[in-house]
């Protein structure tokens, strides 16, 4: 079986950026499982993806485009601090959800100058190149509910 769309695919992966920093991996008693063909990982890891088999190891290098994005600087906003009311301590760092016209965005406080607090709404991840190393350890046919809500059930799954 190979992977293509409607197949459960469950992998181990380690993430690494272009420095080689680690950003993210599976735990050997948790792999990733997702359901191919339904936007549920980034898109330039699903086409590199595309028609391998369990067992293979594969290196996907992914650009920004086709990661999280590219920058845009449009998303880095000042807000006055009575913009956070409830929150006694804002540090840099610090993630809230925000309404944006194109839905919810997690905004992250990046400097603090007094009462400006400057947010950026880019995902973390945007404008980063990322290197996946997968090993495809499991390859299944989706149930019909599984295609029918998008996702996959079960172990490690959604319900
Ligand atoms: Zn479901």
């Amino acid at each position: 079986m190979q992977v293509a769309d409607k197949k459960v695919v469950s992998m181990q992966y380690k993430l690494t950026n272009d420095s080689g920093e680690v950003l993210d991996q599976s735990q050997p008693d948790s792999p990733l499982i997702y359901l191919h063909g339904s936007g549920n990982i980034i898109p330039g890891l699903e086409k590199g993806l595309d028609g391998k088999a369990a067992g293979d190891v594969v290196n996907v290098r992914v650009s920004a485009e086709e990661a999280y994005g590219v920058r845009d600087e449009s998303m880095v906003q000042v807000l006055p601090r009575s913009a956070f009311q409830g929150v006694d301590n804002i540090e840099t760092g610090m993630q809230f959800q925000a309404e944006s016209p194109n839905g919810a965005v997690m905004i992250t406080v990046t400097k603090i100058n007094n009462d400006e607090i400057t947010v950026d709404g880019n995902h973390p991840l945007a404008g980063e190149a990322l290197t996946f190393d997968v090993e495809i350890t499991d390859i299944r046919d989706a149930t019909a509910e599984e295609l029918d809500h998008g996702h996959v059930h079960g172990p490690g799954g959604h319900h």
